[in-house]
């Protein structure tokens, strides 16, 4: 095991650099004039009629951008590229999750499908600005459901479709939606599973969370995709393919505000019940955009781009519907899990449509160095040319890993630091400028102005942890948080509130090479007796041991040192099974934690666990790991992959 530099760096090829879509003249362009480069982004898009003023930030802390601008997301991410001539340019090539199942949908396809949708849902009398709930798995009527809803000007939210009946319910009451979009059921593992069961659960009067029937809901429109049975209210149900296929395939989109609310979409819940966040039209559009064009080098009609995203999380918003189809791209979108049949799932993809460019977060990629490197090592990944990474920081170990064994140990990686809030890519490397060190974000985009400062506002110096904060708005900021803009103003903007500064709620620092490293969040920042020592660090040293899958750290009350280091292991496939070779393992992590980092982060203790507790979007949920390490009982799991995994951590855990 060697211990590395971390002050290692990677720069792209010059041949990657050589065709990137922009060079390093762009940081210097986007400061010369931020609002003008904002703008001149702006019209990347077609607008049908232009904006007065770039940004009116005289309310705020609530933004304006490209104000009184008139645009059509919808027409943005098909119509226009139809118009261009590129009609017949794969949209999306859909995979299902049995294996002979697969659709391929072109710029033309889709413009038709999503126009008859939209005509059927204006048939409902259903008005811009009304909400609608999509619960769905990922298929093409996902995509061409949110795209129908964008071009009437209907608010989405999308809901996980592995939430719970009382999470729906809860996001469907909070927007007080409409309509339900939703599939008869999915498959999971092979197997076909119930997910209207789920909705009308949701809807009635049967859940204990809930008073009555939701009242807001006139329809339920039902995907048919497994076959299953299902029950019917005759008065609010129709099936998808009775209703969609025989309405017309013409539609003319109205063009909306550059502020209409384009969609709602509710945090991942990593540090508390989770958030309505508002997002715009045109701000977010404009972002998504530009960002999407250059973190990932995008090139229409030569890449095949995957975004493993599912649409139930920002990421697959901004990097799997809007970003991507607004530059007209080829994208990959497989409705299953990556072990289904077995773990060369992705790999067999990568192959069969040569993706080129793909993102995906570090959970999923500890997860296949757990599986191990034979497995990516049996196919052919030389049509991959950029990886990119999201949603917590990416362990040095893993992004190497990634690097050496999905991107031939030559490709370009962008570690992407953003939020739900942010709407789009705040901090990364630019793959055709940077020199990337692993595990840290870099450095803010062109256009996007970011700090490390302690409780005072001021900035700490270089190496000095403090807290991250965004100093000037941005095209893609959350506009609100639905219902609650005193939570908004409070959550975000109350911290910083004199400096005008928005709070991401994460640390952070820079290294004297200005290189800036997300270190988690606050919350996770523990005190051990008086020494602050980052959760991300920790894990970081305990997933460099050959043996460790992933860890999750946590500082929990410990009467002499105030917090004391608790850790919580997944250990390799390859590591030995034999549970009397554990306590010698847990002796040597604890002793390479103290000589990687210091003695004073040596885990008090550590629990080989065989799960960890995630969100859907792959992030551990330490807070209920805290809990369990404090001795309470969890607080709100309703966002949790798996509900049963503390149960399994419970009773599984060896500890030592
Ligand atoms: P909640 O706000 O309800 O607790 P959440 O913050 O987990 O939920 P998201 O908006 O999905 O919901 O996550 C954003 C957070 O993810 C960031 O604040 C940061 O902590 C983490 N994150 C995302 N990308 C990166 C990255 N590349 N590097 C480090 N951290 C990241
Ligand atoms: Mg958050």
């Amino acid at each position: 095991m060697t211990a590395h530099d971390p002050n290692e760096t990677f720069a792209p090829s010059p041949a990657f650099a050589e065709q990137a879509n922009v060079g390093p003249g762009e940081y210097e362009r986007a400061a010369a004039d931020r609002l003008a480069f904002w703008d001149e982004q702006a019209r990347r898009l077609d607008w049908a009629a232009d904006w007065n003023e770039v940004l009116d930030w005289s309310d705020a802390p609530v933004a304006k951008w490209f104000v009184d601008g008139r645009l059509n997301a919808s027409y943005n991410c098909v119509d226009r590229h139809v118009e261009a001539g590129n009609g017949d340019r794969v949209a999306i090539h859909w995979v299902g999750e049995p294996t002979d199942d697969s659709r391929d949908i072109t710029y033309s396809d889709l413009k038709d499908e999503v126009s008859r949708t939209a005509n059927y849902l204006s048939s409902l009398g259903l008005v811009a600005g009304d909400r609608v709930a999509i619960y769905m798995p990922l298929l093409p009527e996902t995509y061409i459901a949110m795209l129908a809803c964008a071009r009437l000007g209907l608010t989405h939210s999308v809901v996980f479709a592995g939430f719970s009946s009382a999470a729906l319910r809860s996001r469907v009451d909070d927007a007080s939606a409409k309509v339900v979009i939703t599939a008869d059921g999915q498959f999971r593992r092979g197997k076909p599973a119930p997910l209207k069961a789920g909705v009308d659960e949701a809807l009635g009067d049967s859940l204990p969370s809930v008073d009555g029937p939701a009242d807001s809901v006139q329809k339920v429109l039902v995907v048919r995709r497994t076959g299953i049975d299902v029950d019917w209210q005759d008065d609010r149900d129709v099936w998808w393919d009775e209703v969609i296929p025989g309405q017309s395939a013409e539609h003319t989109p109205e063009a909306f505000d550059s502020e209409h609310p384009l969609f709602l979409l509710y945090t991942s819940g990593t540090t508390g019940k989770p958030k309505g966040i508002v997002h715009t039209t045109g701000g977010y559009l404009t972002q998504a955009s530009y960002t999407h064009d250059v973190v990932f080098d995008h090139k229409p009609g030569k890449d095949v781009y995957w975004c493993t995203a599912d649409v139930g999380w920002v990421t697959g918003h901004t990097y799997g519907v809007y970003g991507p189809l607004s530059n007209g791209a080829t994208c990959m979108v497989y409705e299953g899990t990556p072990n289904s049949p077995n773990e060369h799932r992705h790999f067999e993809i990568i192959e069969k449509y040569g993706v080129s460019i793909y993102y995906a977060a570090p959970t999923l990629i500890r997860t296949f160095m757990k599986w191990g490197r034979e497995i990516p090592k049996a196919h052919d990944l030389s049509s991959i040319r950029l990886l990119g990474s999201v949603g917590e920081p990416i362990n040095p170990e893993a992004w190497r890993w990634y690097r050496e064994h999905i991107g031939g140990d030559a490709v370009p990686i962008v570690d992407t630091w953003w939020q739900t809030e942010t709407g789009a890519i705040m901090i990364s490397p630019l793959p055709g400028v940077a020199e990337a060190k692993p595990g840290s974000a870099m450095r803010a985009l062109p256009g996007i102005n970011v700090s490390v400062v302690n409780g005072d506002a001021q900035e700490v110096p270089a190496e000095e942890q403090g807290f991250l904060v965004i100093t000037e708005p941005w095209p893609a900021m959350l506009r609100g948080i639905w219902g609650d803009m005193e939570r908004y103003r409070d959550t975000y903007w109350s911290r910083f509130a004199e400096e005008g500064y928005y709070f991401a709620g994460d640390g952070a620092k820079f290294d004297s090479d200005g290189a800036l490293w997300v270190l988690g969040r606050v919350d996770d920042v523990m005190n051990i007796s008086g020494h602050r020592i980052s959760t991300s660090e920790v894990e970081s040293a305990l997933v460099g041991h050959d043996s460790v899958a992933e860890a999750a750290v946590v500082g929990a009350n410990d009467e002499t040192t105030g917090q004391a280091i608790v850790a919580f292991v997944i250990l390799r496939e390859s590591a030995p099974e034999d549970t009397d070779h554990h306590q010698a393992l847990i002796d040597e992590l604890r002793a390479r934690v103290s000589t990687e980092i210091s003695p004073i982060a040596k885990p008090r203790d550590i629990t080989i666990v065989p799960e960890l507790p995630k969100t859907r979007s792959g992030k551990i949920m330490r807070r209920l790991l805290k809990d369990l390490a404090e001795g309470r009982d969890g607080g709100d799991t309703s966002t949790l992959s798996d509900p049963t995994i503390m149960e399994q951590i419970r009773a599984k855990g060896t500890r030592g």
